[in-house]
């Protein structure tokens, strides 16, 4: 073993579907302090690399792994994250943190009685324009915020009948995108205010959301979500403030002043995740933010039930 080697730090990924073979494998191959140890996987993992039928198995047989990251829906989450905790592991969890707000608290709390690392990441608030966004906006009086967040769910979630059940989000999955970047960027906190979800009569989670929240100094956003959007897709957020307008665009990619666009950089989103994960670990940190998630739950009180005609993949 080599000096570089004893230098990385050896994780494993749990749950091997899309989200990680898109992003997190290649995430984690391109940072050289990290090192893909092993996976846990009923589907059978990345060739090559070691994989385990269950969290536990992997546990027990591999107490040199100091770092997991959990890549499975949100409704499952929550048993392999406390189970981690408890064996001594640094976690790291993809967006949504969990399927309640309570569940992810609690993690946080166990996280900190084991002191492990819990990471609950918003991969939206990695993307290039978003830093510059929320330090354009510091200073500026924000008068008004619009986000439209319009995408086509049969293009992105092919036969994930998950997002679908309760616990899912339905077009919250991609709608808390926006709402983490919101609670990013602006520098004090909105509440919601009313919400209107649309459900197609044969599904458990919508397919449609509008939202609207204020905000101090009489600040209004209002959030369009939709998921029947087909040709261009739409995930922009823009803000009117009294020295001028800010567009993201592009999920968080692009950013403009006044119709001008700005340099932005930075490292990728899911890079920039794991860098940060790997930062958190050293510093003995966490990093857990419930925020876009209390959003959801409060539309999911207060809002107003439509139903529209059924979904069918
Ligand atoms: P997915 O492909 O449908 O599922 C991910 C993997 O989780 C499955 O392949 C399976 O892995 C495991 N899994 C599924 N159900 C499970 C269960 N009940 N218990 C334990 N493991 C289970 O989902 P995904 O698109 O990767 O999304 C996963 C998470 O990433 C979601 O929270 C989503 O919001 C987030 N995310 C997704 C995207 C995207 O573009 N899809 C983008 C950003 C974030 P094994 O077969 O290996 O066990």
């Amino acid at each position: 073993m080599t000096a570089t080697d004893l230098d990385r730090l050896d994780i494993a990924l749990v749950g091997v579907g899309k989200i990680a073979r898109d992003q997190h494998i290649p995430a984690i191959g391109g940072n050289g302090a990290l090192h893909l140890a092993a996976t846990v996987s009923r589907a059978g993992g990345v060739e090559g690399v070691e994989n385990h039928a269950s969290l536990g198995m992997l546990l027990q047989a591999r107490p040199d792994i100091a770092a997991v990251s959990l890549c499975m829906p949100p409704q499952a989450r929550y048993d392999y994250a406390a189970e981690a905790i408890r064996a001594g592991r640094h976690v790291m969890l993809e967006k949504p943190p969990g399927a309640t707000v309570s569940e992810v608290l609690d993690l946080r709390d166990l996280a900190a009685a084991q002191g492990v690392t819990l990471f609950a990441t918003w991969h939206s608030r990695h993307a290039a324009g978003v830093a510059a966004a929320k330090s354009w906006l510091a200073e500026k009086d924000i008068r008004r915020v619009r986000i439209d967040w319009k995408e086509d769910v049969r293009h992105w979630h092919p036969g994930q009948d998950w997002i679908w059940e309760p616990g899912g989000l339905g077009v919250f999955d991609p709608g808390i995108n926006a709402l983490s970047i919101l609670t990013e960027i602006l520098p004090a906190p909105v509440h919601l205010t009313s919400a209107e979800l649309t459900f197609p009569e044969n599904r458990a989670q919508p397919i449609a959301a509008d939202l609207r929240f204020a905000g101090a100094g009489g600040l209004s956003v209002e959030a369009g979500f939709d998921w029947r959007q087909t040709g261009p897709q739409t995930w922009d957020i823009l803000a009117e403030t009294t020295q001028g307008v800010l567009r993201l665009s592009e999920g968080g990619a692009k950013l403009a002043i006044d119709d001008v666009p700005q340099a932005v950089a930075g490292l990728g989103e899911y890079p920039d995740l794991y860098r940060r994960f790997a930062h958190l670990i050293a510093g003995g940190a966490s990093d857990v933010d419930v925020a876009p998630l209390l959003h959801v739950a409060d539309a999911f009180l207060t809002g107003r039930r439509l139903t529209t005609e059924p979904f069918h993949d």
